[in-house]
């Protein structure tokens, strides 16, 4: 299947759910992200600054750019003009960060809360104590440019479905107990990102309410090739 048909597949699978589909373009050429983008696609992933913020302005300006990679502080102004939402945030010093780029801009720069899910030293994210701590900090209270508006998580990278929904399961837990304690009248505080191409289907029926696809999309990475 062409990558169109591959997007209108997930489109169609998709409807009717509350779950919307980011395809994730990282490492893939602006040409293959026109493709999709001609299927119908608008939310597209990357996860590197310099390479969205490249990106960007060879492709429509309706396109929502989703950062969703572990992004440096000194990386938040590349993509702080444009970028719709920045699901990585991993501390308190870089939504600081995000929030004195996005003033610069004029903006409010919706962001989620990575959590850390897996069993994996390499990954990312906040634990659910981390979380608590910084969204009740006063430094966050003085942010005016920086919504948040859920949590994002990466699970282990395994075939076993039980473990995979276990922290599917996590995952949307710290997102209940955050949005009852902070965020209870706050529509805007929504999102449940979680599952790629191997187990975005056990990641919905746990309620993601955004899968992360990329190679059941563009085909498999290679990661020698420049963008
Ligand atoms: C690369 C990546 C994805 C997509 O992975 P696929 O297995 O190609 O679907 C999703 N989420 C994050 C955070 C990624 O880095």
């Amino acid at each position: 299947m062409s990558i169109a048909e591959n997007i209108q597949d997930f489109q169609q699978r998709l409807s009717g759910t509350n779950c919307q589909l980011i395809a994730v373009s990282k490492t893939h050429p602006v040409e293959l992200i026109r493709e999709a983008y001609d299927g119908g696609q608008r939310a597209f992933g990357e996860n590197k600054a310099q390479e969205m913020m490249q990106k960007q302005p060879q492709l429509p300006a309706d396109v929502e750019w989703h950062m969703i990679g572990h992004l440096q502080t000194n990386k938040v102004k590349y993509i702080a003009p444009f970028v719709h939402l920045i699901q990585s945030v991993d501390s308190l010093r870089l939504l600081q960060e995000i929030d004195k780029q996005a003033q610069k801009h004029n903006r409010v720069i919706d962001c989620l809360l990575q959590f850390y899910i897996a069993e994996e030293d390499t990954k990312f994210g906040l634990d659910l104590e981390e979380a608590k701590q910084l969204i009740s900090s006063e430094a966050f209270a003085a942010l005016q440019h920086v919504r948040l508006c859920g949590v994002m998580g990466v699970a282990t990278n395994t075939d076993d479905e039980q473990h995979l929904q276990r922290e599917f399961s996590r995952l949307k837990s710290y997102f209940t107990t955050i949005k009852e304690q902070f965020f209870p009248n706050d529509s805007f505080f929504k999102e449940v990102s979680m599952g790629m191409s191997s187990d975005y289907q056990l990641a919905i029926a746990e309620g993601s309410t955004m899968i992360r696809v990329g190679s059941a999309i563009f085909g498999n990475r290679n990661y020698s090739v420049a963008p």
